[in-house]
């Protein structure tokens, strides 16, 4: 059902984002990879296209305005339209006591995370419009819903993230554009082993499945929400998480 639709994944270059690219692709969708990243990002693209499916890689810092604007400005030249967009690129920010946090750090985290998201779906919606509907999925996390301590940087950004994916959805709803996010729990990546520094393990244990998350996990969620299968679900925060926000009520 993505066959031949243009799509939009930002952080393509790495772990999730990566494996939604690929899991696209394999769907029959055009991806353009955006991503900080170069050498990851052409890599992704490459793979994809010598496979037979088609991607292009564009360097994008989502934190920046005009580049997200050129991002979507590519994919509509490269393929023709914008029919889904994967707003995901992250970082983890720093860990440290809210009052300890350097605000120039924790700006970062927020210009990545709050604006970069906010930000492309300022540019994708009018683009999707333009195509007669289309839809999006924000990265948020299981911390978008649920506090967690001595990394609020990084939870503040995935709750605003959960924040404006309900407004947005709301506002585009009768325009047939649906807007969801997924909410991951622990997942296999470069991202989550910065945060345990290279040891998993304790993450694994507090997961009702007993496991860290695959990114394909996430990937083939990011795919069916985008895909018609989903028609009617919009401004859902979906956890992929092996059952911790069950836990947490
Ligand atoms: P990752 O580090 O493998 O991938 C993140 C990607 O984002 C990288 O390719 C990086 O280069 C890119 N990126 C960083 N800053 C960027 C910028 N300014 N502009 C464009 N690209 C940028 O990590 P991941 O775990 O795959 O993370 C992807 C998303 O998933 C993040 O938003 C993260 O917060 C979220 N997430 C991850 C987990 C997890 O456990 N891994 C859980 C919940 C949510």
């Amino acid at each position: 059902m993505l066959k031949d639709k243009a799509a939009i994944v930002t952080g393509g270059a790495s772990g999730i984002g990566r494996a939604t690219v690929l899991a696209l692709a394999e769907a029959g969708a055009k991806v353009l990879v955006a991503d900080v990243d170069e050498a990851g990002g052409e890599a992704v693209a490459r793979e994809v296209n010598e496979g037979g499916g088609t991607a292009e890689f564009l360097r994008t810092d989502v934190a920046e305005a005009a580049e997200i604007n050129a991002m979507v400005a590519r994919t509509l030249s490269a393929f023709g339209g914008l029919y889904a967009a994967f707003n995901n690129a992250g970082i983890e920010g720093d860990q440290a006591p809210l009052a300890e946090q350097d605000m120039a750090r924790v700006q970062r985290v927020f210009d990545i995370m709050i604006n970069g998201v906010y930000l492309a779906m300022q540019a994708e919606i009018p683009a999707m419009l333009e195509g007669g509907g289309g839809a999006i999925v924000n990265m948020s996390s299981m911390w978008g819903l649920a506090g967690y301590p001595e990394w609020s940087p990084y939870i503040t950004a995935k709750h605003a993230v959960s924040g404006m994916t309900k407004s947005a959805a709301l506002e585009v709803a009768a325009q047939n554009i649906r807007i969801n996010a997924v909410a991951p729990g622990p997942i296999l990546t470069p991202l989550l082993l910065r945060g345990w520094n290279d040891d998993p393990s304790e993450a694994s244990g507090r997961v009702p499945m007993r496991r860290i998350g695959r990114p394909e996990e996430v990937a083939h969620a990011v795919r069916w929400l985008l895909s018609d299968e989903a028609s009617f679900v919009t401004g859902h925060i979906m956890p992929v998480d092996g059952g911790m926000l069950a836990e947490k009520g």
